[in-house]
């Protein structure tokens, strides 16, 4: 039976991305070995890095002022070295759910952080908008897409200080105005690549204005003068990117991915809607294209355990939700075909048809 991938992460990739994954493992570019036990500053590897780099940036339309690198750490090493990079005094942050909480936790270690907003009120259940910056503040962090939620920035922020944003489960499914931003960091594991590699883009004017000592591996400056490559890359998962962002731009690039991904959405938010077993979990001008939350509604909730059942025996994989919200989760990440979202309106159907 066919197995339809709703992971949130690691999660779905494309078939290309798998199969010239695996191809390189057994030969990598026709050198008769494999691309785990080659030097990365090979040529061949030396090509696969800077392929990968240019296209991040003609996906994204990333300017000259900007440049691109590859770092270990996750995300989550991001949430750290943001601040400490771009932090003088004080940063602004807008607190959406558990990422962006963590980010915030770490931008403490480095300096005074003003959180303009949270909807930690509400389970995170909706994007704050109404809220000031602070006039001192150097750069305002947004989290586009919150994960775990199931929300998503659908309106970017109009404020008057630099942007820097974790995108790390919806980066490559919108456009991005660069330049309003000073850093865009993420993880690859939902959007783009095996676990292992995360994509920063950052502003080069922005840094070296702070007055703190960086150590080598933690300033972005090192990464960018070895052109990505001041130590041992995460190879096997830039080779994955790169096939991934081969593979976007043959389907169209950004706004062709953007365009699907709201096609994709809409029929399981449809779904949701007409469907009387079910409700979701978010503000409906908030609801993510990234990560679909939804739950039983409460006259059916002892049928949760059914559903979750009926939908694994029907092929659909990961849709349990997260812990801190319960229900069910849908990830419909840019790799995921709109059969797959087709397929589990359909579960949801017959299961309403049972009960
Ligand atoms: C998954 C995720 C992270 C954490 O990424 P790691 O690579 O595990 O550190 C951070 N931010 C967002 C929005 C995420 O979805």
């Amino acid at each position: 039976m066919k197995k339809h991938n709703f992971y949130a992460g690691p999660s779905i990739l494309s078939e290309y991305t798998i199969k010239n994954t695996a191809d390189a493992v057994l030969n990598f570019a026709g050198t008769g070995l494999s691309l785990l036990e080659v030097s990365h500053r090979g040529k061949e590897f030396v090509a696969v890095n800077d392929e990968a780099r240019a296209l991040v940036k003609e996906l994204l339309d990333v300017p000259e002022t900007h440049e691109v690198i590859f770092l270990g750490g996750g995300a989550s090493l991001q949430f750290y070295m943001i601040p400490f990079n771009l932090m003088k005094k004080k940063a602004s942050y807008l607190d959406t759910g558990t990422w962006a909480s963590n980010a915030i936790k770490e931008a403490k270690f480095v300096g005074e952080v003003d959180v303009v907003a949270s909807s930690a009120d509400k389970n995170y259940t909706y994007i704050p908008k109404n809220y000031t910056i602070a006039p001192d503040s150097e750069y305002f962090h947004i989290t586009t897409n919150n994960t775990i939620y199931g929300t998503e920035l659908h309106k970017i922020p109009e404020v008057n200080i630099p942007l820097v944003a974790d995108m790390s489960s919806d980066i490559f499914s919108f456009p991005v105005d660069f330049s309003k931003y000073n850093a865009v960091y993420a993880g690859a594991q939902k959007n783009l690549a095996p676990a292992g590699v995360t994509i920063i883009i950052v502003r080069k004017d922005a840094l070296g204005h702070v007055d703190r000592p960086l150590p080598t591996m933690l300033d972005y400056r090192t990464h960018i003068k070895k052109d990505s490559m001041f130590n041992t890359p995460p190879v096997l998962p830039i080779f994955s990117a790169l096939q991934t962002l081969k593979w976007y731009k043959e389907q169209g690039g950004i706004k062709v991915l953007q365009k699907k991904n709201q096609e994709k959405a809409a029929v399981l938010y449809d779904e949701i809607d007409r469907n009387k077993l079910f409700r979701g979990t978010v503000a409906v001008e908030d609801r993510s294209l990234m990560n679909v939350c939804f739950v039983m509604n409460d006259e059916y909730k002892e049928l949760e355990d059914k559903f979750a059942d009926f939908a694994k025996a029907a092929g659909m994989i990961g849709i349990k939700g997260h812990r801190s919200v319960g229900g069910f989760r849908a990830s419909l990440y840019n790799a995921m075909p709109i059969e797959s979202v087709k397929a589990l309106v359909q579960t949801m159907q017959e299961f309403e048809k049972k009960h």
